[in-house]
């Protein structure tokens, strides 16, 4: 290994340490600022639903074993694929498999089989607290073990079955076009997102959970009446069983042409009274009239064109370095998967921060239009409040762990907008008045 790359690595390893101490102060920082600051208890109030309460111990101790997990996740996440280099693991996976078979084909798949499961193996344990434990352990979670399970494999085998089926791509074209296949590899998945979008909500959700008409049929008139009254055609509604899974609530508006569709997870019908359901639907449809669904596919698109362009510059300097310690020298060699896993995770934890600060700018714009097509702040505010207090999630965080982990704009942020917003009583003009009929 030569020189150039040790002191990439010390430099990488010194920026991380000051990444995890700076995580740590403003999360301190921001405990102390909640337990300070929200001296309302909402036990004692007149008007309960409009103020946000003071987080209970119970949430600020969840949001620090967030913080925790996804601390872990980071290390992970560099650590194994690391780990497959610098022990010379990859190459030597390389060599049992060729040892065996001389088809390009067979080898790649079968290292990404391996490479794969052995990773997963080894975030199991965190996996399972994050998604299990931890879940119980704050009331969050109606998912029997079975069922987490079940889904938890049935991923698994998803990403295996289309990665085995996809792996090739990539790598015939490092192997035919060393120079550009960032480009073509980025441009191709773009239309691969489309199609996913496309498909999933009727192919890939209905694998986990059941969906379903509308139980309550004056509910659903009243969803068909609000959707009528802005410019979307051809929608359909539906409620999907998430209880047996979680006591959070959700919903969303996903697909195209006709599996157009608004999703309600079933806990959001139970927790959440008429108006304010009907503010939720409006929020979702607001994503989708305002194009955010495909907005977002271009911008991962764009984004992934220029993290692929990175990688192969990157990895392409790293394997020069190397001095040959990790028994391959081009980077259309399976053996340098980890490798490009490696970067991509680094990549894609630089830029999260780019594409949370996006993902916020139009959950705010779907606020607003929610706010000008029900001009029900009251129900906006009760249900944003409802809907932050039981997740156990806190008004406010540190600021690295919003930077990158708040795809929404905090509750306090999302409280403030849904009391202030009122265009319309101060005569000034809609924003998205082309919207609503
Ligand atoms: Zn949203």
């Amino acid at each position: 290994m030569k020189k150039e790359l040790r002191i990439l690595i010390v430099i990488f390893i010194c920026l991380m340490i000051g990444f995890l101490f700076s995580l740590k102060v403003t999360e301190e920082q921001n405990d102390k600022n909640l337990i300070q600051n929200y001296t309302y208890s909402s036990q004692n109030s007149v008007d309960k639903d409009n103020y946000i309460a003071k987080p209970s111990e119970k949430a600020i101790e969840y949001q620090n074993k967030k913080v925790a997990v996804w601390v872990t996740r980071i290390i992970l996440s560099i650590a194994i694929p690391a780990l497959f280099l610098f022990t010379g693991f990859s190459s030597r996976i390389r060599n049992y498999i060729q040892n065996r078979s001389r088809i390009f084909l067979f080898i790649i798949i079968a290292y990404f089989i391996l490479y794969y499961a052995i990773s997963t193996l080894i975030s199991l344990p965190l996996d399972y607290y994050s998604g299990y434990i931890l879940k119980h352990l704050y009331g969050l979670s109606n998912q029997t073990f079975a069922k987490w399970f079940e889904d938890y494999l049935k991923s698994f085998v998803i990403t295996l079955i289309a990665g085995s089926l996809f792996i090739w791509i990539p790598y015939v074209l490092i192997k035919k076009s060393p120079s550009h296949w960032w480009l073509y590899l980025g441009m191709l998945l773009i239309p691969v997102m489309f199609f996913v979008t496309l498909i999933s909500p009727v192919y890939i959700d209905p694998i986990f959970n059941k969906y379903e008409k509308m139980q309550d049929s004056n509910l659903e008139n009243k969803i068909y009446e609000e959707i009528n009254r802005t410019t979307i055609e051809n929608c359909k509604v539906y409620q999907v069983n998430k209880s047996v899974d979680t006591k959070e609530m959700n919903a969303y508006m996903t697909g195209v042409f006709n599996t157009k569709r608004i999703v309600l997870w079933d806990t959001t019908i139970k927790n959440l009274n008429q108006r304010e359901i009907l503010g939720i639907v409006a929020h979702e449809m607001g994503h989708y009239l305002m194009g955010h669904v495909w907005k977002a596919i271009i911008f991962a698109g764009v984004s992934s064109i220029f993290i692929l362009y990175l990688i192969n510059g990157s990895a392409l300097w790293i394997i020069s370095k190397s001095g040959g310690i990790f028994g391959f020298t081009k980077l259309h060699d399976i053996a340098a998967l980890p490798l490009i896993v490696l970067l991509l995770n680094i990549f894609m934890f630089a830029s999260a921060p780019i594409s949370n600060a996006y993902s916020r700018y139009t959950e705010r714009e779907a606020d607003r239009f929610e706010l000008e097509l029900t001009k029900d702040n009251e129900a906006t505010l009760s249900s944003t409040i409802k809907l932050h207090e039981e997740s156990l999630i806190l008004p406010t965080t540190g600021i690295i762990y919003k930077l990158w982990n708040y795809d929404h704009p905090t509750f306090q942020e999302r409280v403030e907008f849904a009391s202030k917003y009122k265009p319309w009583e101060e005569n000034k003009p809609l924003k998205y008045k082309r919207y609503i009929k």
